[in-house]
């Protein structure tokens, strides 16, 4: 009889312990559900959506390289971007990049949804020119609101269009941009080509990117800049407008490919890479 109530007396006590235990637990994990409802995760995925609000990609690491990198891409949304240096530089196995108006895409004249769609397929870079390109720093009625709509919406009609590749890095209209503007953008951006002309060291500076346009240059002084960025190992954005007779914004075909033949070929023997801003600011 001792044995007997000792035994059962232990299992009553075992029981009773692990209730308790049990107790603890649930409202350990009822305390834990609350406070995960009350603060939920403050990642959000950048991938799909029209309205994001959330911060644009920022490497955790210095964009670096041994070897001069060059990136060639295109203001404004010209047509011609598709008819003319799109076929040239495929052939090549050179990718670029658009900076485009995103409120002018299907517009006259200008690059169409499924022409950037091709391209974008082809992996170039889709990215930010502002929704209808106004001058950042001194257009009429400019506010800090406005900056940022202009930035934002338009990167957020990049990534509604799937383009996600490309849609935070950004160029100003006009080459005008300033400290107090790149503040306020910053959430929406991975990376911005500045008002500043010339070669850019390693590591880059992302959101302070010197170009260079072709402008009304000849096709051997822009070889000039590439011989110098791969002589110092720098890195060159090489910008352009359109690809045409027409003389002003733009570019002769048979001089741009001369500038992009020298490119392949020093690609191909080692001395440059070619690299999308997408590729170039992800150090891809
Ligand atoms: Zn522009």
């Amino acid at each position: 009889m001792h044995n007997f109530f000792r035994k059962n007396g232990g299992n009553i006590a075992v029981a009773g312990l692990l209730s308790i235990v049990l107790i603890i637990c649930t409202l350990d994990f009822v305390d834990r559900l609350t406070d995960s409802m009350n603060n939920p995760p403050k990642t959000a995925s950048i991938t799909s959506g029209a309205n994001q609000n959330v911060s644009a990609y920022k490497p955790d690491f210095p964009i670096l390289s041994d070897k001069a990198i060059i990136t060639i891409s295109f203001d404004d949304n010209g047509g011609t971007v598709y008819t003319e240096a799109f076929p040239r530089m495929e052939k090549l196995g050179l990718k670029g990049t658009n900076y485009v108006i995103t409120n002018n895409i299907g517009g006259k004249g200008l690059l169409t949804k499924d022409e950037l769609q091709e391209m974008y397929d082809e992996g170039w870079s889709i990215s930010n020119h502002t929704l209808r390109h106004i001058n950042l720093v001194s257009d009429k009625g400019i506010t800090d609101g406005r900056v940022v709509s202009a930035v934002k919406d338009a990167r957020n009609r990049l990534i509604a269009y799937g383009w996600t590749n490309g849609a935070g890095e950004f160029c100003a209209p006009f080459d005008t941009i300033d400290e107090h503007i790149l503040f306020l953008i910053d959430p929406y951006i991975t990376s911005s080509t500045s008002s500043q002309k010339g070669l850019n060291d390693f590591p880059l500076d992302l959101t302070h990117i010197s170009r260079q346009g072709a402008g009304e240059n000849p096709p051997e002084v822009v070889i000039s800049w590439i011989d110098e960025a791969i002589k110092n190992k720098q890195y060159m954005h090489l910008y352009f407008h359109q690809i045409g007779p027409q003389g002003g914004l733009y570019y002769p075909p048979e001089k741009f490919q001369k500038i992009i033949d020298y490119i392949a070929a020093k690609e191909r023997d080692g001395s440059l890479k070619v690299k999308t801003m997408h590729e170039l600011s992800h150090g891809l």
